[in-house]
């Protein structure tokens, strides 16, 4: 085809293109009648902090199990939820579901906070930040709310002002995916932010790359002399778990530890796992 042959400078058009965006319009609609229909579940994953050896939180992760297609990745369906401006209903209904099963967990003897992903273009929705100001008031405290950097910086008198009311009302903020965005450390400065997630892209490098293990080390250190604990996201292996425990990283969440799971499995988890597994953390490393 032309596009193919190198004659055309761009593709105006492609058949493939056109099946993808036929194929995307109806897995929207789709998308649209399983929120309605309140079909989307909830997954969680624990974060362990290695000093203390507790669990110290959950991360709700929304899941879509299609009946055709199966499992939907939530990177694909959270984006089109993004652009058809669906993204109020699927949190609403994450939120609910987040403090019910928050209820059950307690009632089982977990009494433990729950981190609920928030989309960035939620912050300048005021009136669904008031009714997530209204869900959560009854739970200071026990919900944190992740916060992409990009989506701060974008707009950041609209993304601070909605972050001020949220920390004013007990609801924790944490700042998503750390160093994968355009991050400016005026901006980092000005984010009442508890919690700085570094993205798993540096995690995975950090046994292999110098300068991935430079680059978090950094950031740990920054995150702390602002007040922030920090939590490593994607820990997939003992070495990298051991050497981030090294650094005086707070936090671990990954594979390596525990995947994102249903409500009963979670249960069954906690009920067995011991924290203390996952080893001291090396202090002679850490003063290094
Ligand atoms: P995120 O908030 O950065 O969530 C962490 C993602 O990393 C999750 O993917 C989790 O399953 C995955 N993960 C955890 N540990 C490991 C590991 O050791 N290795 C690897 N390779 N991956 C790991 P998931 O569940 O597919 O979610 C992807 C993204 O979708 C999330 O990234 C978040 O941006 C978005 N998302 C998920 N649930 C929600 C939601 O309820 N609302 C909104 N707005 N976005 C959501
Ligand atoms: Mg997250
Ligand atoms: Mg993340
Ligand atoms: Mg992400």
């Amino acid at each position: 085809d032309q596009a193919r042959s190198g004659k055309q400078p761009f593709a105006v058009y492609s058949p493939e293109t056109h099946a993808d965006m036929a194929d995307a319009l109806r897995l929207t609609d789709e998308l649209h009648s399983a929120i309605t229909a309140g079909v989307l579940s909830v997954h969680y994953q624990p974060k362990y902090n290695y000093r203390t050896q507790t669990l110290s939180g959950l991360e709700a992760l929304v899941r879509w199990n299609h009946p055709q297609r199966g499992m939907v990745s939530p990177q694909r369906f959270v984006t089109l939820a993004e652009e058809a401006g669906y993204i109020p209903d699927l949190t609403r209904h994450v939120l609910k579901t987040v403090l019910a099963d928050q209820k059950t967990l307690c009632a089982n003897g977990f009494d433990v906070d729950i981190s609920v992903n928030y989309s960035g273009r939620l912050l300048s929705d005021d009136a669904f930040n008031a009714e997530t100001l209204s869900m959560c008031q009854a739970h200071p405290g026990r919900i944190c709310l992740e916060i992409t950097e990009t989506a701060v910086i974008e707009d950041p008198d609209t993304g601070l002002k909605a972050i001020d009311r949220f920390c004013a009302a007990g609801i924790e903020i944490s700042i998503d995916d750390f160093g994968t965005g355009l991050s400016s450390l005026s901006y980092l400065k000005m984010i009442p932010a508890h919690e700085l997630k570094i993205d798993r892209a540096f995690i995975s490098e950090i046994e292999q790359g110098q300068r991935d293990a430079l680059l978090v080390r950094s950031t740990i250190e920054l995150a702390h002399s602002l007040g922030m604990k920090v939590t490593a996201e994607g820990v997939e292996t003992p070495t990298s778990l051991a050497v981030l425990a090294a650094m005086g990283c707070d936090m671990a969440q990954g594979y390596g530890i525990a995947r994102p799971m249903p409500l009963d499995a979670l249960l069954a988890h906690l009920a067995s796992f011991d924290a203390r597994s996952l080893g001291e953390p090396k202090m002679e490393l850490r003063a290094s």
